[in-house]
C-alpha cells in the first residue's frame, strides 16, 4: 500500500502525471489546490481567506491543510493507497504526512519532477484546464486537438484565475521558499526518486512508471 506524492513547482506536471497515475494503479488523486478551491467557493470567513491566498499565489496554512488531508486520506477511497498532488509544501505537512502514513501503515514513494523556472513560466501562463473532466492541456506543449476544446468531452475550457504573470510569479516565490527546503530534507533522507520533467508527457509518464514500479498495485495494464 502506497502514497505516491508527487513533488514539484507549479507547473512541473505534477497534476497531469497525477491523473495518468490515478488512472493506471485505481488509486484516488488528492490534489490539495483543487480541494481548496471547492472550499473557496463557501460564503464563510475561511472560504474568503483562501480565496485572497490563492489569487495571491501564497500557501494556506498549515492547520487548514492538516485538516484537509486527515479528513480526505480517512475515506475509504484511500484504503489501498492514493496519489498526492500538491501537498506537502512545507516540512510540517511533510511531518504531518509522515504521521498518517504510520498510522495507516503505508509506505511513502516521494517523486519530483524537474522542470526548468522558465518552462515553468511559460506552462502556467498557457494552461487551460476541461472544467468537467479536470483534462490538462497546454497552447504551447500540449494543445487540444480543437482550440478552447477538451478532445475528451468537448467541453470549453477555461483558465485558472491564479495562472496569471502576477500570481505566478508568487506562487513560483512561494515554492522557492517553502517548499524548496522541504525538498533537501526529502534528499538528504535518500528517499527522493527525481525524474526530468522538460520532455513530452508520454515520456515522463514511462520514466515515472519505471521508477515506481509498473504493474505492482496497478488494476489495470498501462
Ligand atoms: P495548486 O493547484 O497545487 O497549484 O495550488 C493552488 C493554490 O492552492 C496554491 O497557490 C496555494 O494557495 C493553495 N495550496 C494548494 N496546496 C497547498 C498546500 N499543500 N499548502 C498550502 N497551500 C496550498
Amino acid at each position: 500500500m502506497k502514497i505516491i506524492v508527487m513533488l514539484g513547482a507549479p507547473g512541473a506536471g505534477k497534476g497531469t502525471q497525477a491523473r495518468r497515475l490515478s488512472e493506471c494503479f485505481g488509486y484516488p488523486q488528492i490534489s490539495t489546490g483543487d480541494i481548496l478551491r471547492e472550499m473557496a467557493k463557501a460564503p464563510t470567513a475561511l472560504g474568503k481567506e483562501i480565496t485572497a491566498l490563492q489569487a495571491e499565489g501564497r500557501l494556506v496554512s498549515d492547520d487548514v491543510l492538516a485538516g484537509v488531508i486527515e479528513a480526505r486520506a480517512a475515506l475509504p477511497d484511500c484504503e489501498r493507497g492514493f496519489i498526492l498532488d500538491g501537498f506537502p509544501r512545507t516540512l510540517d505537512q511533510a511531518k504531518l504526512l509522515d504521521r498518517l502514513a504510520r498510522e495507516q501503515v503505508k509506505e511513502i514513494v516521494l517523486v519530483r519532477v524537474i522542470v526548468p523556472y522558465e518552462t515553468l513560466m511559460k506552462r502556467l501562463t498557457g494552461r487551460k484546464t476541461c472544467p468537467l473532466c479536470g483534462e490538462i492541456y497546454n497552447t504551447l506543449s500540449r494543445p487540444p486537438l480543437k482550440e478552447g476544446f477538451c478532445d475528451r468531452d468537448g467541453s470549453a475550457l477555461v483558465q485558472r484565475t491564479d495562472d496569471n504573470e502576477e500570481s505566478v510569479a508568487m506562487r513560483l516565490r512561494a515554492y522557492e521558499e517553502s517548499t524548496a527546503p522541504l525538498i533537501d530534507y526529502y534528499r538528504t533522507t535518500g528517499r527522493l526518486i527525481e525524474i526530468e520533467g522538460d520532455r513530452p508527457v508520454n515520456d515522463v509518464f514511462e520514466k515515472l512508471l519505471s521508477v515506481i514500479g509498473k504493474k505492482e498495485g496497478a488494476t489495470r495494464e498501462c
